[in-house]
């Protein structure tokens, strides 16, 4: 459906300077297929949607879209846009437009549908996305979730062959993440063809039919999920499927600043969807460094997130132990219950109790 050859891309700046953000892009995508874009920032992923649909217009290479070349002159872009949808980071709502105003617009005045027809459709896939009641208000009273659900339906309504998402959840609140990801989930289990550019690795994981992951300008590995994910060839991909947030606090005597971990933890507990987690962690560190290790200093205490497992856990390592310093007692067995696991090894250098919480 899709076939795009040594695609590249070069930035002119005003300032003089040359970028070329897009290398050689070589890709094939067949209707039906789920593809998720994962990869560090800044290597190329939005610049590669908007080539495919010709926002930007590439520096060099071929497009093919249903057999046609459409980077060749005289292409109808009119065409190209009827086929592919667009969903942003940002919305992108008509803000002085109503829900169903904003979703009509296009099919009333590219479609050539008549109002009735265009109002029942919008009526429709307000349903599907779970906001009909929303129909008759302003963006600007939607929250962001809801915002970018009617930007889907939006998509939709122009019956597009493909649609390319641009991190549609990278500027919502965690708590929104969900209802916007299980619409997108929806629409793959339809059969939708969808380019999806995510953060959320487990997300692209479960819903993809392939991944691309996209370094230093080009398709540096292409696969399943599964060989993507658990089976990377090349060893930067290995890297960044497998990266491990982490939040790490040095604790030389009693008189830490316990505020501050509290505050750093719960701005990473929010950053990574983890709020549930946040006191619990919190009640956990305490515990730990004022009852079970209370003569252990210094110290050094870790929260480490994996995004693709989604494990979690608070790391306590000591320097020049080769024990466990956790003690055998009651209010340890305590602490264990509330785990999900805890796991104490020595290390290169000292000793680590590893508390998983998830
Ligand atoms: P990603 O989506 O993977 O984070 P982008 O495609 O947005 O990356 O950007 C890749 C690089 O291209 C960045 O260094 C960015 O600053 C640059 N870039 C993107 N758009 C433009 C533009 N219109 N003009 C100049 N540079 C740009
Ligand atoms: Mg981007």
């Amino acid at each position: 459906m899709i076939s795009i050859k040594h695609l590249s891309k070069t930035f002119h700046n005003p300032d003089g300077s040359v970028l070329t953000v897009l290398k050689d892009v070589n890709c094939d995508i067949d209707k039906g297929e789920v593809i998720s874009i994962i990869g560090p920032s800044g290597t190329g992923k939005s610049t590669l949607l908007r080539a495919i649909n010709m926002l930007e217009p590439p520096t060099s290479g071929e497009i093919w879209v249903d057999g046609e070349n459409i980077m060749a002159r005289g292409y109808k872009l009119d065409k190209l846009r009827r086929k592919m949808g667009m969903v942003f980071q940002s919305f992108n709502l008509f803000e002085h437009m109503t829900v169903l105003q904003n979703i009509t617009y296009a099919p009333i005045e590219l479609l050539g549908k008549t109002e009735p027809e265009a109002n029942s459709e919008a009526m429709e896939l307000l349903q599907k996305v779970g906001l009909a009641q929303k129909a008759d208000v302003y963006p600007d009273s939607l929250s962001g979730g809801q915002k970018q659900r009617v930007a889907i339906a939006r998509a939709l309504a122009m019956h597009p062959e493909v649609i390319l998402f641009d991190e549609p959840t990278s500027a919502l609140d965690p708590t929104m993440v969900g209802e916007v990801l299980s619409v997108i989930r929806q629409l793959a289990k339809e059969g939708m063809t969808m380019l999806i550019v995510t953060h959320e690795m487990r997300f692209a994981r479960d819903v993809s039919t392939r991944i691309f992951f996209m370094n230093e300008g080009i398709i540096y590995e292409d696969g399943t999920p599964e060989q993507i994910f658990e089976h990377p060839v090349r060893s930067a991909t290995k890297a960044f499927v497998n990266r491990i947030q982490k939040l790490v606090y040095e604790i030389e005597d009693d008189s830490f600043d316990y505020l501050q971990i509290h505050t750093g933890l719960n701005q990473f507990c929010i950053k990574y969807n983890l709020s549930g987690l946040a006191e619990t962690a919190y009640e956990i560190i305490k515990e730990m460094l004022f009852v079970h290790l209370k003569d252990i200093r210094p110290l050094t205490v870790r929260i480490t997130h994996a995004e693709l497992s989604g494990e979690t856990a608070l790391d306590f390592m000591v320097e020049g132990l080769k024990e466990s310093p956790l003690p055998e007692n009651q209010a340890v067995h305590s602490l264990r219950s509330r785990a999900k696991d805890i796991v104490e090894e020595p290390t290169a250098r000292g000793f680590r109790v590893k508390i998983i919480l998830r």
